[in-house]
């Protein structure tokens, strides 16, 4: 980032919190810590905190190696194991930094798993990847299944079967392994202090209805969720980081100024647009050039939603904890279904005065890739606003493919453009 972008407290703020959690990992040996390997949708960050478990996130390492050009290497360990191309890159990726030591993206050592704790919700992945976790570490597993939200909405049978496995299994292994007896105050604490940073980080993504918008709510808004979604909530220190950001977001709102981007300021906002699908992590400046280059700002995004989801009013409560841990799995996105996913990016596209939405469709993800053109023609129906649909990975450099990229974004900025100049003629014949 440039200097503009280092001087923003919030930022610093995140990175201090990221430096000092890997650093309690890397010094787990040392201090008797112990961990749970987990996945961040539907994670349990607040129980883990209550039994001081340190959460580790592999789709988050796997992120951030990419983010930092080892994804490529470990992907090519994991293929050469045997795990075929077709197989999500993030789980090649992890399998393939485990095979290099464990090396985190800090580059400081990660600790094997004291449990894994796999929180089952909506991709069929996360159990054949922790599957595969099993048989690399020696350590208890649990598994926590979410219903799927097949209907587009979850029931109190569902809700009523997650709080029975909490209580029943997921509670009982975290005590054994923890080696600390369940305390329901404490984990009202953390909930209390979760709700706190629910609340600021609803406004945060909020703020994309700003025109300009403050925010680039999916490369930009990466960087937003990661406190949320990773290991802070449930700590103060994330409270402090969303009180930091919004502190910022609305001082650029009160000047009328955009998001900051890696070059600084963004200038022009010539589209709003809507995305559906992750960045690509291989490739997160480029394709973020290409978009900020032509004055194209993201103000609402699918993938800050991933895991968990507040718009709709949830919020953790600490006087229901165990069924609101139970709803908040229910709600996140990777538990949402195609029509549930259609409404909503409907939804986005009206209420942040959207020009448009993009998919970026991810190769090697089956779970969430199928059915997005269907999303894309019905999406365009419904709103009568334009979709545009490109193609890449998440963590595999070699699905990343510049020129073709830029092509689609062009001629996508055009269709936008031809359809201002055609509601013009409309209006003034
Ligand atoms: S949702 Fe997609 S990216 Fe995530 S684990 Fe499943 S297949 Fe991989």
């Amino acid at each position: 980032m440039s200097q503009a972008a280092e001087k923003e407290r919030s930022m610093e703020l995140q990175k201090t919190m990221l430096a000092e959690h890997f650093d309690q990992l890397a010094k787990s040996d040392e201090t008797g810590a112990k961990n749970a390997y987990t996945f961040v949708p539907g994670n349990l960050t607040e129980l883990l905190h209550t039994f001081d478990l340190l959460p580790v996130l592999p789709e988050i390492n796997a992120l951030q190696n990419a983010m930092r050009k080892r994804s490529a290497d470990f992907i090519s360990i994991a293929e050469k194991l045997g795990h075929s191309e077709d197989v999500c890159t993030y789980v090649k990726c992890d399998i393939g930094m485990k095979r290099n030591g464990n090396i985190g993206p800090t580059g400081t050592k990660l600790p094997d798993p004291s449990v894994l704790l796999l929180s089952y919700t909506g991709c069929f992945t996360f159990m054949k990847w922790f599957e595969l976790l099993k048989a690399e570490y020696d350590c208890p597993i649990v598994m926590l299944h979410v219903p799927y939200q097949a209907d587009g909405k979850w029931t109190k049978s569902m809700r009523d079967y997650i709080v029975k496995q909490l209580q029943e299994k997921v509670i009982p292994t975290l005590e054994e392994v923890s080696g600390k007896k369940f305390d329901m105050d404490k984990l009202r604490h953390h909930m209390r202090l979760s709700r706190e940073a629910e609340e600021r980080f609803v406004k945060v993504l909020d703020a994309g209805k700003v025109t300009p918008s403050p925010i680039d709510a999916w490369f930009g808004g990466v960087y937003y969720i990661s406190p949320i979604f990773t290991a802070f909530r449930g700590q103060q220190s994330a409270i402090d980081y969303y009180d930091a950001l919004l502190a910022e977001l609305n001082q650029r709102i009160a000047k009328g100024q955009g998001p900051i981007i890696p070059d600084g300021e963004m200038g022009e906002q010539k589209y709003r647009l809507v995305v559906e699908g992750p960045p690509c992590w291989t490739n997160f400046r480029d394709l973020w050039k290409m978009f900020y280059e032509e004055g194209a700002v993201i103000v609402a995004s699918t993938y800050t939603k991933v895991g968990g989801l507040y718009e709709d009013g949830f919020r953790h409560d600490p006087d229901n904890p165990l069924e609101s841990l139970a709803e908040y799995c229910l709600g996140c996105y990777t538990n949402h279904s195609l029509p549930a996913r259609t409404d909503r990016i409907v939804q986005y596209v009206e209420d942040y005065n959207a020009d448009g939405f993009l998919i970026n469709s991810v190769k090697s993800c089956n779970s969430f890739s199928a059915g997005q053109l269907l999303i894309l023609r019905e999406v365009e129906e419904r709103t009568g606003r334009p979709g545009g649909f490109f193609e890449s990975d998440l963590v595999d450099p070699r699905y990343f493919s510049a020129a073709n990229i830029k092509n689609r974004l062009e001629s996508y900025f055009q269709m936008i453009e031809q359809k201002r100049q055609h509601v013009k003629g409309e209006v003034t014949s």
